[in-house]
Parts: C-alpha cells; sequence; structure tokens
C-alpha cells in the first residue's frame, strides 16, 4: 500500500467509525470493553508522562508548542491550561471538531489554544516543543522517517515522540488491529524499533534527553524526548 493510501484511509477511518471509537476511548464514558479500558488508563499514562517531563522542566507557561496529530485534545487541553501556547491539528476534522468543543468546556481561557485540520506534513512554523503522540502507528518506517524529519524541522528545542515498539511482537499488533473494523480493516498498524527512530532524531540534530515507557495489558508505548544539540 502507498503513504497516500495509507493517509486516505487513516483520515476516513477517524473521520468516521475510528471517530467514534476513540471519542470514546480518550473520553469519560463507563460504558467500554475490557481492552478499551485498558488502553484508555495506558493512554493517559502516557499523557501524564509528557506533562511531568514538561513540569519538571518548569518551562511550561508561555512556550509554544505544536500538538501534531492532536486527537480529541488529551495533550493539547492540559497543556493550554498550563499556560503554554498550542497550536493542535489533526488529519481529522471530526477529531479537531471534538477537541475544540471539549476545550471549550473544560478551560475558562480557551484563548491560548487553536486547533486546526491539517496533516502533519502540511504543518509549518516553528515552536519551542514539537510533540506527536501515538500518531507513528499509521506511518510505516519508510515514511516515518521523512515525517520525523519534517517534526524536527519545525522545533527549535525539542520534540517529544510516541510510538508502538517492534520489540513487543505480532500480538499486540493484532490486538490494536482489532481497533480498526468494517471498511477501513485495511487500515495498518504500524511498529517500529526504537534503534531505528532514535537513529533519525539523531540524523535530525536532536540527541535523547529523557526515554518513557507506558505498558499496560493491550497498550504499549515508547516516549521519546529529542532535544537539539
Ligand atoms: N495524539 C493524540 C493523543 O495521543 O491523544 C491522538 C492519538 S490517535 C491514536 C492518532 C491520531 O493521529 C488521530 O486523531 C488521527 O486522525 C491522527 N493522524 C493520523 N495520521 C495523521 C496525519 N498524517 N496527520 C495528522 N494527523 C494524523
Amino acid at each position: 500500500m502507498t503513504a497516500t493510501n495509507d493517509k486516505a484511509i487513516v483520515k476516513e477511518y477517524f473521520n468516521a467509525t475510528g471517530f467514534d471509537r476513540w471519542r470514546r476511548i480518550y473520553g469519560e464514558t463507563e460504558d467500554l470493553n475490557k481492552v478499551q479500558k485498558d488502553i484508555r488508563i495506558g493512554h493517559q499514562q502516557t499523557i501524564d508522562t509528557v506533562i511531568d517531563w514538561l513540569n519538571t522542566d518548569s518551562n511550561l507557561a508561555g512556550i509554544s508548542v505544536c500538538d501534531a496529530g492532536c486527537g480529541v485534545g488529551s495533550l493539547s487541553i492540559p497543556l493550554a491550561e498550563a499556560g503554554a501556547l498550542v497550536s493542535a491539528s489533526d488529519i481529522s476534522e471530526k477529531m479537531v471538531g471534538e477537541a475544540r468543543e471539549k476545550a471549550q468546556a473544560l478551560l475558562q481561557d480557551s484563548s491560548n489554544v487553536n486547533f486546526e485540520v491539517k496533516d502533519l506534513e502540511s504543518l509549518s512554523g516553528n515552536y519551542h516543543s514539537v510533540i506527536c503522540l501515538d500518531v507513528l502507528i499509521h506511518y510505516p518506517t519508510e515514511d516515518a522517517t521523512k515525517m520525523i524529519a519534517h517534526l524536527a524541522s519545525l522545533s527549535e528545542n525539542r520534540l517529544i515522540l510516541s510510538f508502538a515498539p517492534k520489540t513487543l511482537g505480532l500480538t499486540i499488533l493484532k490486538k490494536i488491529g482489532e481497533f480498526f473494523p468494517g471498511p477501513s480493516k485495511t487500515t495498518r498498524a504500524y511498529q517500529h524499533r526504537e534503534d531505528e527512530i532514535i537513529r533519525i532524531l539523531l540524523d535530525n540534530g536532536f540527541h535523547i534527553e529523557r526515554k518513557g515507557m507506558t505498558s499496560t495489558s493491550f497498550y504499549y508505548s515508547r516516549i521519546l524526548e529529542a532535544v537539539r544539540d
């Protein structure tokens, strides 16, 4: 499958069945099955790790952050609440619509977060920090190289990525695959080798500052913070 095809399928999926499914997983409803509940817990841990890192550095207020592939705003909203100037974007207009609504409902002042429908490759500008969580699962490794290089070009200081690590094997891939039902069944879930992702970051002039790992029963995510040399 070509990258363009993959992207079109992902976009369609996150504007239809994928939107309903992931909005529920990332939301508040208690009406979830065991796997979905587990994924919600794991994903929240990934978000919490990133927020902890940024808070530890005590530099959240006032810095510009690009949240690339923001989903329903699970990261953007708490970052905006902490005072960061957040530019959030996603390929899916449904996800962006939900993120906007959530931000308006949850934030007293939502003026420091801006949500936009845009795919990663079309993003431009310069940001103190660029963060892209759980999006690489939609990119084959050969496309990941270009995608990460592009995100790196937008970052003045820091790039944080999370991805499903390859070492954990096909079982997980299949479990993740269960979340791509119906007409979008062909949507692929790609795992990545950590050494490969690190090599791409080093090639783009970054070094690894911190590493994190979230593992629950059905959710695995390696988190890397890369900082400009
Ligand atoms: N980063 C969010 C989070 O952690 O809450 C959302 C993660 S969700 C698993 C993946 C998101 O990536 C979806 O909202 C999807 O629409 C978005 N996405 C996938 N491919 C994309 C692309 N090429 N450009 C922008 N967004 C993309």
